[in-house]
This record gives C-alpha cells, sequence and structure tokens, in this order.
C-alpha cells in the first residue's frame, strides 16, 4: 500500500481540510475510506487526464463521477463558459442559455417539458414530489441499491457512498419519513407485481436508475423498465426514471435510447444532472406535459431555486451536449469496448474470477464471482478486498479509479490511444495485487 510520503501535498491539504470539513471532503466518497490511504487534491484536469497537488499526473476514470462526458476542460467548452459568465454570473431573470439547454434536452429525450435543478438530488426529490401532488397519494417505491440523491425519502437500502461507507441509512431520517417508502429487490417483477396488489392505490410513483450505476453498474433485465411502465400505467402511478448517470451518457438521450425508445414507451417523468451540467451545478426534471403542469407557477406544486436555470452552467451543459454528437458517441463505446477487453484479460491472466459489467460505456467489475449479478444482493457478495489492492496499485501506476468498487467507471470522448495504453501498462500488476489480496 502507498506510503504518505509518496503524496506530501495532498496530505498535508487533507490535514487541513479535516480541520474545517467533516471527513476533510464534501462528498464522503471521495475521502478514501473504503479503499484507505490519501485522497488526492486535484488542482487541474485536461482531457483524460488529472493532476494533483504534488504533480502527479493519472487517468481520470471518474470523470467527476460522471459529468465529463467530452473530457476536462475541452476547449470550446471553456471558451463559452468564459464568455458567458464575462457578461454576468446570474441574473436571477429568465435568460436564453436555459431556454436553449431545455430545448436541446426536449429534443433528445421523451419529456415535453422540463424544469431545471441544481443537483440531481434536487430532481428526484422535485419529481417525487410532483408525482404525489399529481396522484394525490404518497408511497413511493425504490429498489435497494439504487441511489437518487440525498433525499431524505429515497436513503433507504441506497446505493454510492451509503453502501460504500456500510451504513444501514442515516440516522436524522424520521421514521415517518421512510414509512412511505417500498423498497423492492432490483429486477424482481414478482416484488413490483407483489407491492402493486397490496399497495396499488396508495403508490404515486416507481422511481429507478434507468440502469442501475450506484451499485456497481447493473443492467436493467430486458424489458424491466418497460414492465415498470405498464405496471405504473396500470394502477394510476407514474414511473420516474432517474437518469441523473445515464442520461446523454449511455446514448444521445440516455438509457431510453436503448429501451423506451425502441419499444414505444416512455416515463412519465425522467431526472437528469452530470452531463448536462458539463461539470457545472445543473440538474432537472421533465416528463409528461399534463403532470409538468402542475408546477408552480402553472400549477400548485411548488418548486423553486435561486440559481436554477443559472446562465454560465446552461453555457456550459449546452456547448456540452451540442458537441456531443454520434462520433462523441462512438469513441467512448469503442473506448470502453478496449479497456474492459484489457481489464478482463489482465484478470484472467491472474486467476481472478470477475465479471465486467457495462451499460453502454459505463462500466465496473464484480470481484470474485463468474456470473453477472442482477440486483443489490448479488453485488454485496463480491470480494471488494480485491477491489481495494487493484485500486492501489492502479493509482500508483497513474490511474484514477472511483475509490470503491460499488461505483461506476466512467470514460470520455477525450480518452484515447496514450489513455490505452497506461491502462495496458498499470493493469498486470493490479491484477496480480486482487490475485493475492486477502480480506482485512
Ligand atoms: C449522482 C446521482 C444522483 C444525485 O445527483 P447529485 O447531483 O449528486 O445530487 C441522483 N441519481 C443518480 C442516478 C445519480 O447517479
Amino acid at each position: 500500500m502507498e506510503t504518505m510520503s509518496s503524496t506530501p501535498q495532498s496530505q498535508q491539504w487533507f490535514d487541513r481540510a479535516v480541520q474545517v470539513s467533516p471527513g476533510g471532503v464534501n462528498s464522503p466518497v471521495r475521502a478514501f475510506r473504503a479503499v484507505g490511504g490519501t485522497p488526492r487534491f486535484m488542482t487541474s484536469a485536461q482531457g483524460a487526464w488529472l493532476h494533483d497537488a504534488d504533480g502527479t499526473r493519472y487517468l481520470d476514470l471518474v470523470g467527476s463521477w460522471g459529468p465529463m462526458l467530452l473530457g476536462h476542460a475541452h476547449p470550446e467548452v471553456i471558451a463559452a463558459v468564459t464568455e458567458a459568465a464575462s457578461r454576468g454570473t446570474s441574473f436571477g431573470t429568465p435568460s436564453p442559455p436555459e431556454v436553449e439547454l431545455a430545448e436541446e434536452i426536449v429534443a433528445r429525450t421523451p419529456v415535453d417539458l422540463v424544469r431545471m435543478v441544481t443537483s440531481g438530488t434536487e430532481a428526484t426529490m422535485s419529481a417525487i414530489r410532483l408525482a404525489r401532488g399529481f396522484t394525490g397519494r404518497t408511497r413511493v417505491v425504490k429498489f435497494a441499491g439504487c441511489y437518487h440523491g440525498h433525499v431524505d425519502s429515497l436513503l433507504a437500502e441506497a446505493g454510492s457512498g451509503v453502501v460504500t461507507l456500510g451504513l444501514p441509512g442515516s440516522p436524522g431520517i424520521p421514521a415517518h419519513v421512510t414509512a412511505d417508502t417500498i423498497v423492492l429487490p432490483y429486477n424482481d417483477r414478482d416484488a413490483v407485481t407483489a407491492a402493486f396488489a397490496e399497495h396499488g392505490d396508495e403508490i404515486a410513483c416507481v422511481i429507478t436508475e434507468a440502469a442501475a450505476g450506484n451499485m456497481g453498474v447493473v443492467s436493467p433485465l430486458p424489458g424491466f423498465n418497460q414492465f415498470l411502465s405498464e405496471t405504473c400505467a396500470a394502477h394510476g402511478a407514474l414511473l420516474v426514471s432517474d437518469e441523473v448517470m445515464t442520461g446523454f451518457r449511455v446514448t444521445r438521450s440516455g438509457h431510453w435510447g436503448l429501451d423506451g425508445a425502441q419499444e414505444g414507451w416512455r416515463p412519465d417523468l425522467l431526472t437528469f444532472g452530470k452531463v448536462m451540467g458539463g461539470g457545472f451545478p445543473a440538474a432537472a426534471f421533465g416528463g409528461r406535459a399534463d403532470v409538468m403542469a402542475l408546477l408552480a407557477p402553472s400549477g400548485p406544486v411548488y418548486q423553486a431555486g435561486t440559481l436554477a436555470g443559472n446562465p454560465v452552467a446552461s453555457t456550459a451543459g449546452l456547448t456540452t451536449l451540442r458537441l456531443a454528437d454520434d462520433a462523441a458517441y462512438a469513441r467512448l463505446d469503442d473506448w470502453s469496448a478496449q479497456a474492459r477487453a484489457l481489464v478482463s484479460s489482465a484478470l484472467d491472466d491472474a486467476g481472478v474470477p470477475h465479471v465486467v459489467q457495462n451499460v453502454g460505456s459505463m462500466f465496473s467489475v464484480v470481484w470474485g464471482l463468474t456470473e453477472p449479478v442482477h440486483d443489490f444482493a448479488g453485488v454485496q457478495r463480491q470480494e471488494t478486498h480485491r477491489y481495494t489492492a487493484f485500486f492501489h496499485a492502479m493509482l500508483d501506476a497513474g490511474v484514477y479509479l472511483p475509490p470503491s468498487a460499488y461505483e461506476s467507471w466512467f470514460v470520455s470522448a477525450a480518452h484515447d490511444d496514450e489513455a490505452l495504453t497506461r491502462m495496458a501498462e498499470a493493469l498486470p500488476a493490479a491484477a496480480r495485487a486482487a490475485a493475492a489480496a486477502t480480506p482485512a
């Protein structure tokens, strides 16, 4: 494992950070608690590469947890943002960029109307409120291992940092707030049918990640999302498809481009974030016109935001989406496929049982198992100690992976042959470290 002295600047920043911030970070998984060691303090980034405070350059497979679809500091995005910022950073009035971004989202996705917010958490929170307002019902169905931001009612059996840190849920959330949340196993049609049989006329909505990416990557089984859509429709409930991670990443639209668009159905509401902000705090929710019409000021369901639709953030998102053409998605998919093959063959060579799971260009590894997993119980059977060893060996070789086995790896359109070479050079030793790892 690494020594502190290899990262003296990051260590100094971390020492300062813990004096002034809980755990030294502003989002839990960044703290490296699951893998140990000193979190790297990054000072700049370009394309597929990150640079830390000690001057080390890393190939980035986190991409700011998803937003950096084009890679870091894309020159056209930076130019557009700089120009927008020079004209003022926030007006507190409507402005053209938010309209153009909304038009782009409406053109790419199955939403009729869209409302901008500033984080994915706000998007799902607002979508749930709207679904409850529209249906006049209170219960919400979610799936174990799916993460929808840190919304009180949705933190029950959530993925991402909640599972990384082994938290059972979270203190500070009154029991009555989660009493209306029904948590079901992901991909389990029978459980959904049973929940609707028992509570059908009380369920406001089912919220699901369009494809799960916060327990590692777990695809919906073929037809599962369509089944959710039909089941909701049959019971007067709404389907909320959370595309905060997958939106504008796995296809031009998101995961809906892989199932709903082909199968001829659409979610009632969708949530977006990450890519649509181009690295700035911008997110959105949208959907059916008759449902969205209930939002204030056109309807009675209240929702608002001081910085919502911010002109600089909207410009970053809009420029990113305009540059994300078919060629960019083809590059992402191609690079991801090559990287997955490299990872898999290195692990095979080292004798590490594994499954590489992907949804489009998003992927992660299930450690120590040989069959794909389809739900949270499945991914929890994996051997995370192998990832800890693998993670540190990759980091030492200059590849920055998510500091948790329960997170997706993200690639960008800037990931090129040099990036693949870095992967290929780093993998054999990391795979051997994973093979040699023993449980803590
Ligand atoms: C990241 C994420 C969120 C939360 O978004 P924030 O901007 O971090 O609040 C919600 N849902 C999914 C599927 C996500 O991946």
